[in-house]
């Protein structure tokens, strides 16, 4: 299970674990600028348990020779009967992107990929008077799944992270949900943008931070931090309302982000 960063236990979807199973690629396209959806189906659909958006494979990619598979964590974003599709933030173009993002650059139809999990989903609990919500592109695909489950009468503030404006995707979500965008060319670079952004929504907000409050958010590693010390210190919220976790680390491979990840976490208690 993908480390809850000194968190509540969220709402997660039971359904069971299969084991690694290899997925088909049916199609790879451009969703945005910089957001490669790639659709995977094959006879592993047949052993996928219903309900999986939003919980996340780790994804195996080839390993360049060097013996070890890469894995990688990526959220499912759409789950039909017969495939899934899941969203790849295109980083490192034109430099080193990661085994990841260099498979899902050329994946073809007919490729095939090995697939863990997948990992519960950390869905939002119903029952809340607001939600706070903030996240970078490699969590939008998480959020879009928690924001379309929500029920109509919602309430709260959802922030996210793009690139461009042409990054910005239409989520369907409450009314009640302030959605706003934030955008940073360079991704990594501002880890207090979203932190700051929800910061002052909440205090624009007629109801401010009142009432049974959860937060919820995922970004980059000195973003994350950033998010709990405003959700946790300044909000108050305490594990049992409270998710937060780190995708990614800027200048780090992911051996340098779980590294980075346990240090934090000792120091975090
Ligand atoms: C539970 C979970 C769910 C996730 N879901 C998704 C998802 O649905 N879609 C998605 O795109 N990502 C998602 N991520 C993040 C993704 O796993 C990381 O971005 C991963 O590091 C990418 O692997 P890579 O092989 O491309 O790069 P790595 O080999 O890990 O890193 C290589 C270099 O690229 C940089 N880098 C890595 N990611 C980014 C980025 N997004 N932007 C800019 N630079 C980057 C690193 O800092 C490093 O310098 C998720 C992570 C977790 C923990």
């Amino acid at each position: 299970m993908e480390k809850n960063e000194k968190t509540s236990t969220p709402v997660e979807a039971r359904a069971p674990r299969p084991a690694p199973a290899a997925y088909t690629v049916l199609s790879r396209k451009r969703l945005t600028p910089n957001m490669l959806r790639i659709t995977l189906g094959g006879t592993a659909m047949a052993k996928l348990a219903p309900d999986c958006e939003g919980g996340y494979f780790k994804l195996r990619f080839p390993d360049g020779g060097e013996g070890k598979a890469p894995v990688r964590s990526y959220t499912i974003r759409h789950q039909r009967p017969d495939s899934v599709d899941v969203d790849f933030v295109v980083h490192g173009e034109g430099g080193h992107a990661g085994p990841a993002v260099e498979w899902a650059s050329v994946a073809a139809p007919g490729d095939e990929i090995e697939a863990g999990g997948p990992g519960p989903a950390k869905r939002l609990p119903e029952g809340m008077d607001r939600y706070l919500i903030a996240g970078d592109m490699t969590a939008l695909p998480a959020i879009a799944v928690n924001l379309e489950r929500l029920p109509a009468d919602a309430r709260g503030i959802a922030v996210i992270e793009v690139q461009t404006e042409d990054d910005i995707q239409p989520i369907a979500h409450p009314d009640g949900i302030d959605l706003r965008w934030l955008l940073n060319p360079h991704p990594g670079t501002r880890p207090d943008l979203l932190a700051e952004a929800l910061r002052e929504a909440v205090g624009a907000s007629a109801a401010g931070g009142s009432g049974k409050i959860y937060g919820w958010a995922a970004s980059e590693f000195a973003s994350m931090q950033a998010l709990r010390t405003y959700l946790r210190d300044e909000c108050g919220l305490d594990r049992d309302h409270l998710y937060v976790s780190s995708y990614w680390k800027y200048g780090a491979d992911d051996d340098g982000h779980r590294a980075a990840k346990q240090a934090d976490a000792a120091l975090a208690g």
